[in-house]
Order: structure tokens, then sequence, then C-alpha cells
């Protein structure tokens, strides 16, 4: 390949139709139809009707877990989870995640704590949890990020030391395992989101799952006005209840979930052997013993070794309909309101900051193929061959952010 293919410089981009992550894995359209005409003929479209229990109890099963409460979304499921459990006063997050998982807790009034993740992991350091605990702290929502899971042992004693209540925030990791173990299970309770842009999807939608059945049933007023019956209310309540046309996509997306990550790990594997004898590029890796579902594909730049920062690396891919993303950026601790507050005693996001500064995700779900990969990559060795040219380049022509706004 030569420079002038590059689209940076005068050459058409690779892609016509950018590639996007997290474009919606759909499943069985005709199974998925079907079940919208069953559930039209019914004329049962939410409260918790047949689609939206069968989804509870296939979940359930699949994550070998007493309970599965479906939500509206994920970040109510937070919300709820947390508020069944009494959170109060402040709870430890780590920075790099979703700002959903900071602002459940922000909403309810309970402040959330920015932890620094582990080195080489991108997960909550579990010894920022004794480090932040203070008197007025209550609990912790460690994340599953990436769908690799936290040090779950580590994190739920290291909680346990302070009487803390544990959420895992395990939005990225449906279907994935811990020690063999399905997550969904760990903590007091598991929060997954089924938004359309996650591997497994109801359009839009969440779960807790738990096997603590007094929590269930509390989370089960609470996603429900309190009712227990027709006209009795015993708890105060929101609305947070998934609907059946969403549990019809989601059974869809179930049936379909191998299939998903089958195709997941074929794209993992291309841009593995792609960047593997590239300098400074690194992909974050998986633990080939657990289940995983390779929903993201996190690529680490080393400037040092590249020459080229993650940021210009990135606005030359958008220029080839490659539309890579630089998750979590900037992280929850520097958007509001948490960025304009001092910042709390003992708090160092050292590493946090780094792992920001260097992680780019790239796309892949259905929507791409391995032959598509291929194709990302040599535009990764070409730019990567032209650092000094690329960045040139940029300085002289604005970054059109034209490719998506989310
Ligand atoms: C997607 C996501 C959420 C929020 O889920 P919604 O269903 O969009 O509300 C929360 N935390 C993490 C880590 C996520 O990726």
């Amino acid at each position: 390949m030569s420079i002038k293919r590059l689209a940076l410089f005068g050459g058409e981009p690779e892609f016509n139709r950018p590639l996007h992550v997290g474009t919606p894995n759909i499943g069985d359209t005709k199974r998925f139809l079907s079940r919208v005409e069953t559930l039209l003929n019914r004329r049962l479209l939410t409260n918790r009707g047949p689609l939206v229990r069968e989804l509870e109890q296939r979940v359930a099963e699949l994550l070998n877990v007493k309970h599965c409460v479906t939500m509206s979304n994920g970040t109510a499921a937070l919300e709820i989870a947390t508020r069944a459990l009494g959170f109060k006063g402040n709870a430890i997050v780590p920075a790099l995640t979703f700002v959903a998982t900071a602002h459940a807790l922000e909403w309810q009034r309970v402040r959330p704590i920015f932890a620094d993740i582990a080195p080489r992991t991108h997960h909550l350091d579990p010894r920022g949890i004794e480090r932040l605990a203070t008197s007025l702290t209550s609990g912790v929502i460690p994340v599953n990020l990436w769908g690799r899971t936290a040090d779950i042992d580590a994190v739920t004693r290291r909680a346990a030391n302070r009487g803390l209540a544990v959420v895992f925030d395990s939005s990225h990791a449906f279907g994935c395992t811990y020690k063999g173990k399905p997550v969904g299970g760990f903590g007091n309770a598991e929060v997954f989101s089924f938004h359309a842009t996650k591997f497994v999807n109801t359009f839009e939608g969440g779960a807790v799952t738990t096997n603590d059945d007094a929590l269930a049933e509390r989370m089960r007023l609470m996603q429900n006005f309190g009712f227990v019956d027709r006209d009795t209310v015993i708890h105060v309540g929101i609305n947070g209840k998934m609907n059946e046309l969403e549990a019809a996509m989601g059974l869809t997306s179930l049936e379909a979930m191998d299939d998903f990550i089958a195709h997941n790990h074929a794209n993992y594997c291309a841009y593995l052997e792609g960047v593997e004898d590239i300098d400074g590029l690194k992909l974050v890796e998986y633990d080939n013993s657990e289940r995983n579902n390779y929903q993201y594909v996190v690529l680490e730049v080393d400037e040092r070794a590249t020459g080229l920062h993650r940021d210009p690396l990135m606005q030359a891919l958008h220029s080839e309909g490659v539309d890579a993303r630089r998750y979590f950026y900037p992280g929850c601790h520097r958007m509001e309101p948490y960025q304009s507050r001092p910042k709390p005693k003992g708090q160092d996001l050292t590493l946090t900051e780094a792992a920001l500064s260097r992680v780019v995700t790239l796309p892949t779900g259905t929507a791409v193929t391995p032959g598509d990969i291929r194709r990302i990559v040599l535009l990764l060795q070409e730019l990567l061959e032209h650092p000094a040219d690329v960045v040139q380049r940029l300085a002289k022509q604005p970054h059109r952010a034209t490719l998506s706004s989310v």
C-alpha cells in the first residue's frame, strides 16, 4: 500500500460504509417477528408478560443464579439494585467505566468515590477499597470491564472486611465466567445492560441477578411502583419494567448468543493476528481458560514505540470510515458534576489516566467481518509506517467528527 492511498493523503476512504463499534446484533429476524406477532395477538404488551418471564427464567438458568429481574435499562438496574441494598453516603467505583455506573449512584444522592485500576488489568484495584473507604462508605460497584472479570475474590473479601455491599456492573460480561462459574451470581447482585450496542440486546433493557431472595423481592416491588397485588402498594417504587417487545428481542438474541460469540471471537483473532507483529500495538487479552464474549476489541497504543499517539491514529482511522472509539475517555472523574468537586483524600488515578490516553476500541460484532478487519490492520500498518506525515497532515485539517455522535 502506498501512503497516497490513505484518505488523509487524498485517497478514497477504505470503507464507504462506516464500521462502528457496537452495531446491533440482530439474530433470527423471522423468529423475532413471529414472537412480535404472538405478543400483538395476545394484546399483552408489558407488565411481566410471558415473554419477560421466559427471558428471566432463561437468563437465570444460563447464569446459574436464583433470580433474574429484568429492568427497563442497565442504568435503572444499577439504581434499583443499589437502592434496594441500602447504598447511602458514598460508594467506591472505578473511574474507568461508562458514566452510568457513577450517575446511577449520584442520581440517588450517593456520592461516587473514584478508585484507580490495578496495574496491567483495567479493573478496580481491590486495594483501593480499603484505601478509599470512610465511615460514610456503604458499597462498591466493581465493573467487569471489556467482559473480563474483576478480581472478584479479592474485591469481595476486601469489601466484606469493611462491611460494604457489592454490586458488580457486569454490563460487558454477559455470558462470561470467573473461575469457571458464570458471571451473574457474584457479590450481593450483578447488573447487566441489554442496550442495543451490547452483544445480547433487548433494544433498551437490563437486568439484575442475585441469589438473595429478599433482595429480589424488594427489587421487583421497586421496579413496579411497589405493587404487591392489584391495589396494594407496600413500598416506594418507580417504573423500571422491561416490556414484551424488548423481551422478544432478548429471547431472539439469547438464541443467537453462541453465534455472536463465535463471530466476535473470529474477529478478535483476526485483529490479534494482525497487530501481533506491529510494534507498540497490543490488544487487551482474554483468559482462554474462561468463557469470554469478545464484545469489545480494545487496542492499547504505546506512543513511545509507534511514534503516533492514540488520538491521531484514531482520527486517521475515522477518515477511512473506521469508527474507532476511545472508551471511556476522559473518565468519569473528568465529567460533571464530579470534575468540579474537591478530590477525595487518597484519590490517585494515575493508572486510570494512563489507560485512558492509550486505549481505543475497534469495530466488531456481526456487522464486521474478519475480511474487514484484515483491511483495518493494513491501514494500521500503513499509518504507523508514516507517523510524522500523519501528524503533519492532521494538523492541516480539522478533525471531522462526522462519523457518529454517540
Ligand atoms: C451500557 C453500560 C451501562 C448502562 O446500561 P444502559 O442499558 O445503557 O442503561 C452501565 N455500565 C456499563 C459499564 C455499560 O457499558
